[in-house]
C-alpha cells in the first residue's frame, strides 16, 4: 500500500470522454470526489515519454501540480503483434487532429495489409498505466493488460477509441459490443478481485496500492 492512502477530492487528468466516462465508473465506490482536468480547465502537458508509465506520470504530476489536489492519469494504447507493438505510445496520434477513430482504425488495417497480414484474428494487446501523484511529488503506479484479437469491419456502438476492432480473450464481441460493466468485467472470485479491459485490470491494483476501500452507499 501506498504510504498515503487516496481520500477526498481527486483529479482525473484526462480530457478524453470515453476514458474519463470509464474512470469516473471505476472510481465510483470508492467515495471520492471527483473533478476532471476539463472541468478545472487544466492544460494538457506534452506527452513524451518513451512507455506509458511515463507519460501517466507526466499527466498525473502535471495536473497535480496545477491543481494542488492528487491525480489520477491513465496512458493507455494498443499493441499489435504483427506490426512490432504499434500504435503503442502512438494509438492516439493515428487517429490525427481532430481525432477520427474510423481514420485510426483504418490505418491498423492498411499497415497490416501492406504486411499481407490478415487483420481478422491478429493477436493485439490494450495495454494501460495509472499513475496517481499527489502534489508534493509522491506517485504511485499500476498497470493492466487486455489481450485479444482484432477483427474487421468494425463493430458495436459502445466505447471508445479502437474498442470496435478490438475483441478480447474468451468474447466473440468487440469491446463495442460490451456494456461498459460487462467491458470492466470486474468480478469478486472469493475476496478476490478480477477484471477484463486492461484500464479495469489496473485499477484493481491501483485500489489495492491506494488503500481504497467501498463505501456503502
Ligand atoms: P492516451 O493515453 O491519451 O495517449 O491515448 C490512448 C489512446 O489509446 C486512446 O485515445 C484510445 O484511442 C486508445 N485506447 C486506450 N484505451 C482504450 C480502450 O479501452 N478502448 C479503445 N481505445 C483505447
Amino acid at each position: 500500500m501506498s504510504k498515503r492512502p487516496l481520500s477526498g477530492r481527486v483529479v482525473i487528468a484526462t480530457h478524453n470522454a470515453g476514458k474519463l466516462a470509464e474512470m469516473r465508473d471505476l472510481l465510483a465506490p470508492y467515495g471520492l470526489e471527483i473533478v476532471s482536468a476539463g472541468e478545472l480547465g487544466l492544460p494538457e502537458p506534452k506527452e513524451d515519454g518513451m512507455m506509458f508509465a511515463e507519460n501517466a506520470a507526466i499527466k498525473a504530476h502535471a495536473a497535480a501540480k496545477a491543481s494542488g489536489l492528487p491525480a489520477i492519469a491513465d496512458d493507455s494504447g494498443l499493441a499489435v503483434d504483427a506490426l512490432d507493438g504499434a500504435p503503442g505510445l502512438f494509438t492516439a496520434d493515428w487517429a490525427g487532429h481532430p481525432r477520427d477513430w474510423m481514420r485510426a482504425m483504418g490505418r491498423v488495417k492498411a499497415e497490416l495489409d501492406a504486411r499481407e497480414v490478415e487483420m481478422v484474428g491478429t493477436p493485439a494487446r490494450f495495454v494501460s498505466a495509472l499513475v496517481v501523484a499527489w502534489p508534493d511529488g509522491e506517485t504511485l503506479l499500476a498497470e493492466g493488460r487486455c489481450f485479444g484479437h482484432l477483427t474487421w469491419p468494425p463493430r458495436g456502438e459502445a466505447g471508445f477509441g479502437y474498442d470496435p476492432v478490438f475483441v478480447p480473450e474468451g468474447e466473440r464481441r468487440t469491446f463495442s459490443e460490451l456494456s461498459r460493466e460487462e467491458k470492466h468485467g470486474i468480478r469478486d472470485e472469493g475476496g478476490k478481485l478480477t477484471g477484463l479491459s486492461h484500464r479495469a485490470k489496473a485499477f484493481i491494483r491501483l485500489i489495492e496500492k491506494a488503500g481504497l476501500t467501498k463505501v456503502s452507499a
